[in-house]
């Protein structure tokens, strides 16, 4: 019966009107997930570790938080220990992000300055490998003197006001990656960024104020890196920031929206 239904160009497009009829009739919102959740899982790399956090509970609260909206791969590299200093084996390899559909970077080494080393992780990202960027990521390689992780981030900061509840202010409220951050919404304790400068290519999608100087800096935002779509914020510090379903909620968003699942 086949064989004489998509044997002629018309039969195809009958066929094909009659799968699309029939999943008109007995589809819901069920059987759109169910598609979903058939499509290529996304392949994520989750890399990880350093100073000042806990990244054993961090990484598994964001691995789930993903998972819950599609299915998700993840390769999770944490390493480095808990200093500011360390060049991780991930990155000897040139084609160290081969293979995956976004990397979500949540490592914090401030003090590694390499150039090759650092060139070699900004590389694979400029050439298109989409990015998450989340806290302390944006204080990786600071004693750097080279520009060009801060440009991949889309941001500058090299310093961070004290802990507190900050509240969020949309600013593109449409977005996906922030639609559904409550109006009234404030983070959980921790850190706001100073951030000196947004770069050209990066847009912000939310602000906090400082409690310090009364200035308003971006704490999401979006950013386009060569051929990569990159995604950040600077909020993330703690145990009840990783546990916060908002804040969960847009940094998952985000890793799709990355990845160009949005
Ligand atoms: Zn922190």
């Amino acid at each position: 019966m086949f064989q004489q239904i998509f044997s002629s160009r018309a039969g195809l497009v009958r066929g094909l009107a009659a799968v699309a009829l029939l999943a008109t009739m007995f589809c819901s919102t069920g059987c759109h997930l169910s598609w979903r959740t058939q499509s290529k899982p996304l392949r994520a790399l989750l890399v990880t570790g350093g100073c000042c956090h806990n990244y054993q509970l961090q990484s598994e609260a964001l691995t789930n938080a993903v998972s819950k909206l599609t299915r998700t791969v993840w390769t999770v590299v944490n390493e480095g220990g808990s200093g500011t200093r360390a060049q991780i084996s991930l990155y000897d390899d040139a084609n160290w992000a081969r293979g995956y559909d976004v990397v979500v970077h949540n490592e914090c080494f401030a003090d590694t300055t390499d150039t090759n080393y650092i060139r070699r992780i900004t590389a694979a990202h400029r050439a298109g490998t989409p990015a998450v960027v989340i806290h302390c990521a944006m204080h990786t390689y600071r004693a750097a003197g080279l520009d060009d992780w801060r440009e991949f981030l889309g941001v500058t900061s090299r310093k961070h006001d004290h802990q507190s509840r900050y509240a969020v202010q949309k600013i593109e409220p449409a977005h996906p990656i922030v639609q559904d951050i409550p109006d009234d919404w404030k983070t959980p304790m921790d850190e706001l960024y100073v951030i000196d400068q947004l770069w050209p290519n990066a847009r912000a999608l939310a602000t906090s104020v400082s409690e310090r100087d009364g200035k308003t800096y971006p704490v999401v935002w979006i950013n386009q890196y060569g051929k990569a779509r990159v995604f950040g914020t600077t909020y993330g510090h703690s145990d009840a920031t990783f546990r916060d379903p908002v804040f969960l909620g847009y940094v998952a968003r985000g890793v799709l929206w990355a990845a160009g699942r949005d």
